[in-house]
């Protein structure tokens, strides 16, 4: 069963599975073992709190993820964490923290940082109009820098990094929101992960943030209880109304991924092969079809492209789509919990 809902080329949220579809719609109207909506159970029930566990479970088990870490779901979008990362980590140092400058995304995590402290932008895409990711000998990174952070895959120039950056003995941080769970990650490496859902693994209105336990002792109580990562550990995400329909789906997709698609390794060879066969299709169109990032940087998770002229992009938007949504049914439809979203790439760039 193959619904519309299937291919979907938005650059925003992303399709849930259809199994994962028929489960939310079983549970707006009853959840098998409470006997109440999803919609109107609470928040300080037992039912919910095994939720949570099991969801956090899950994503540990999916991730190989250590007992080190603590495993989060906010509110607020990924664009909360880019302020409530600086707050933690920034505040009153005296070293710049690091950060990339690799296109849409990162360049609004540069303007949010700079509030709070000291920021050196290490690389930037801007000269070469953010299609391509710098390589090692490009970047050096300072052993005094409090923490480095990057954006795993700029969604909207389809830019993606293949491999672990920074050094063992600075903190990572890391903007995950358009790949997470997309493919194994080596989490571990990491101090603080963030992702919001609904890209990837959900609804909007929660995030998922895995913080190391250090990163959580080092929170300030002068921070305000809801920006605190200590504070949230105590409450178990519970400090305030959490987004309970939210949670609930990211289990349900969760499960979805151990159980169906069998894990990370094998959720990565099906993007991969959704990508491949797109990829193909746009290096194989004789410059109809430009793609934006170049080869060794491209997004499993995002494909950007542009027609050979504006005019053109406004008048065969249509048939291009018709084109690549055939590629699309050729691929495995209902493995779209990871989709990839087709961008018509435009320069929204911000001035920061
Ligand atoms: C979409 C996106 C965001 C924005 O997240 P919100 O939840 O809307 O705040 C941040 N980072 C990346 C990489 C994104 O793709």
């Amino acid at each position: 069963m193959i619904s519309r809902n299937a291919l979907n080329f938005s650059g925003g949220p992303g399709a849930l599975p259809e199994v994962v579809l028929t489960q939310v719609e079983a549970a707006i109207k009853e959840v098998p073992e409470v006997g109440l909506s999803i919609l109107g159970i609470s928040h300080r029930s037992d039912w919910f709190a095994a939720i949570v566990e099991e969801t956090e479970n899950n994503i540990r088990t999916l991730l190989g993820l250590s007992k080190d870490f603590h495993i989060l779901f906010l509110q607020g979008g990924a664009t909360q964490q880019f302020s409530m990362v600086p707050m933690t980590l920034l505040r009153g140092q005296k070293h710049a923290a690091e950060y990339l400058d690799t296109g849409y995304w990162s360049s609004k995590v540069v303007t949010e940082a700079r509030r709070e402290g000291p920021v050196k932008v290490l690389w930037s895409g801007e000269s070469c109009g953010f299609n391509r990711l710098p390589a090692d000998d490009e970047l050096a990174f300072s052993p005094d820098a409090p923490y480095l952070h990057y954006v795993s895959n700029e969604t909207v120039e389809g830019l993606q990094f293949q491999r672990v950056l920074g050094r063992d003995d600075v903190p990572r941080v890391c903007d995950m929101s358009s790949d997470f769970l997309s493919k194994p990650c080596d989490a571990n490496k990491f101090s603080v992960i963030y992702a919001h859902a609904q890209k990837n693994i959900g609804p909007a209105g929660v995030t998922i943030v895995l913080v190391h336990d250090t990163v959580v002792k080092a929170s300030s109580d002068e921070l305000p209880s809801f920006l605190n990562y200590r504070r949230q550990v105590e409450s178990h995400s519970n400090l305030n109304t959490p987004p309970v329909f939210a949670i609930y789906v990211v289990l349900l997709v969760t499960r979805w991924l151990l159980n169906d698609v069998g894990g990370l390794d094998n959720m990565e060879q099906t993007n991969r092969h959704k990508a491949e066969l797109l990829y193909a299709m746009l290096d194989n169109s004789d410059g109809f079809y430009n793609g934006w990032s170049s080869k060794a940087d491209r997004s499993q998770m995002n494909v950007a492209f542009k027609l050979p002229d504006e005019l053109l992009e406004k008048k065969s938007w249509r048939k291009a789509m018709k084109q690549v949504s055939r590629v699309c049914q050729a691929t495995a439809p209902s493995a779209v919990s990871v989709r990839l979203s087709i961008t018509p790439f435009r320069c929204r760039r911000l001035k920061s």
